[in-house]
């Protein structure tokens, strides 16, 4: 068995639900307010995916037409006046980095 892949999963999975249980942080950024239900979007960036930020949007502002798949990255970034640089360094000064 190997221990160590498995514990980092269970960090990452920790890390996850501590996400999710925040709630959307573009809904927090922009006053709708807190905890509302989210899934963890993936920030596409050079790397390896297993390792790759994750941020936690609601389903409208994650594939909904106002959300970051729904506009596009660019779209989505203009439409905020945010990036999802902006939104991840808020999400860990929320809520901790991985492993933090
Ligand atoms: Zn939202
Ligand atoms: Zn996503």
């Amino acid at each position: 068995m190997d221990l160590s892949g498995n514990m980092s999963l269970i960090v990452q999975r920790k890390h996850f639900a501590k996400l999710a249980d925040f709630g959307c942080i573009l809904c927090y950024k922009i006053g709708y307010g807190e905890g509302t239900p989210s899934e963890i979007h993936h920030l596409r960036k050079a790397g390896i995916r297993a390792n790759a930020p994750v941020i936690p949007l609601c389903p409208e502002h994650h594939r909904g037409n106002t959300g970051i798949h729904g506009l596009g990255k660019k779209a989505f970034e203009r439409m905020y006046d945010l990036t999802e640089d902006d939104l991840l360094k808020l999400t860990h000064s929320m809520i901790g980095e991985l492993n933090g």
